[in-house]
């Protein structure tokens, strides 16, 4: 789960870490007051305008704006509030729809008053699966073209492995300043900085924390300025209060519906729909699909109560696709009898009605040949297979 930046930005503050302070907006009726107030709080016009989304590169498309004072503000605010925001990291780019923007920030500028005094860093942490530890990846190039840094002069990046057992140690928080060339205050600021943040992501089970621009100020003070966090949804019952910034109007709302049903659903652009029980089956299915010439529109594990009510609601999460050509259900019977789940697909399928596209089922386990004939003597138009290369086959039958 992604979290907007005002929130990771008030989880960093949480752990003592110093962020670029801002006020949230979600009506154009609150900017002069959410205005006011920050010049209260800062004491300058200054200030910055940046749209909150879940995605990055925001700068890049015009979601980012410095103003100067109240009149450049409202503009900014009034054109970024309800936009179709751009970004590199948006569907389909530059050239694609873009995000409405439901959610803007009135942030303090970090870098007034004299901006060539400020550097920006990067510094991001993440879990490097290779080596299976955690990983501090940091830069002095930090801003907004940090991805054409990596690209042209890989050098400049520093990687920095923590060890499970021992933790993040004061030698290697000392050596991430020392190799952005901090000294003085700035060097005991960024240890402070590193050590606070690697706090942050151990505490929020995160699975990624990029704050870039780390700003280096003018007074030697280190500010995350931009804060991109991802959690580790598997965890978040162990944090109701992050999971309650969940936004569901940033995500794919069939996503959203399924994860209601609890089913495990991810949305693919392929034109083969499938229904699995089970994550390895489901991974296995789609290898086969692929081998078969298509291409799967979806993951979805139905989990191991594939009764009517659960497949009726994974036919209707499929048929929302309109690329699905064919649905492959391909549901072993172990713990659950063949027999109850084609019971459950032949009436999941009579209650949805006027299904106009081929069903391709395939049932293995526990009476499975009775599932077969229940499935045949339906009536319904629907293919069944007990071999995963007959279900194969036939999805290559159905979809040429
Ligand atoms: P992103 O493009 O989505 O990563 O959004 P950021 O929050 O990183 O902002 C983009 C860029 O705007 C940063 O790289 C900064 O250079 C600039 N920026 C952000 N905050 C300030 C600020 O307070 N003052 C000034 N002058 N520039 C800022
Ligand atoms: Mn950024």
């Amino acid at each position: 789960m992604n979290l907007h930046e005002y929130q990771g930005k008030s989880l960093l503050a949480s752990y003592g870490i110093k962020i670029q302070r801002g006020i949230l907006v979600e009506n154009a009726s609150e900017i002069e007051s959410a205005y006011k107030k920050l010049k209260e709080e800062t004491g300058t016009e200054y200030c910055v305008v940046k749209a909150q989304i879940h995605a990055g590169g925001r700068g890049k498309g015009g979601g980012v704006k410095v103003a100067k004072n109240y009149e450049d503000t409202k503009v900014a605010a009034n054109n970024i509030l309800g936009m179709m925001l751009k970004t590199p990291q948006t569907a389909g780019g530059l050239n694609g729809p873009g995000k409405l923007v439901r959610k803007i920030l009135l942030a303090e500028d970090s870098y007034a008053p004299d901006f060539s005094a400020c550097k920006e860093y990067y510094v991001s942490i993440l879990l490097d699966r290779a080596s299976k530890r955690n990983v501090i990846i940091y830069s002095t190039q930090g801003g907004m073209d940090i991805e054409a840094v990596a690209e042209e002069t890989p050098h400049l990046v520093f990687k920095e492995y923590i060890d499970p057992a021992h933790g993040l140690q004061g030698f290697q928080t000392r050596k991430i300043a020392f190799n952005l060339g901090l000294s003085g205050k700035a060097f005991k600021e960024m240890t402070k900085f590193i050590s606070n943040l690697y706090k942050a992501f151990l505490g929020s089970d995160a699975s990624l924390f990029e704050i870039n621009p780390c700003m280096h100020s003018g007074n030697d003070e280190i500010i995350a300025v931009d804060c991109k966090v991802s959690l580790d949804e598997n965890a978040l019952y162990r944090h109701p209060d992050l999971q309650a910034m969940r936004d569901t109007t940033e995500e794919d709302p069939t996503e959203v519906e399924a994860k209601e049903y609890g089913l495990n659903y991810v949305n693919l652009d392929g034109n083969v729909g499938c229904m699995v029980n089970g994550a390895g089956l489901a991974m296995a299915t789609m290898d086969i699909i692929k081998l078969s010439g298509g291409s799967p529109a979806n993951f979805l594990d139905v989990g191991g109560t594939a009764d009517a009510e659960r497949v009726e609601k994974a036919f209707k999460i499929i048929l929302k696709d309109p690329e699905v050509k064919a649905i492959l259900i391909n549901i072993f019977g172990g713990i659950v009898r063949c027999d109850r789940v084609a019971n459950g697909i032949v009436e999941a399928y009579k209650n949805i009605g006027n299904i106009s596209i081929p069903i391709i089922i395939r049932l293995q386990g526990t009476n499975a040949d009775i599932a077969k004939k229940i499935i045949d003597d339906s009536g319904l138009k629907v293919h069944s297979a007990i071999q995963l290369q007959e279900a194969a086959d036939l999805v290559k039958k159905m979809i040429a």
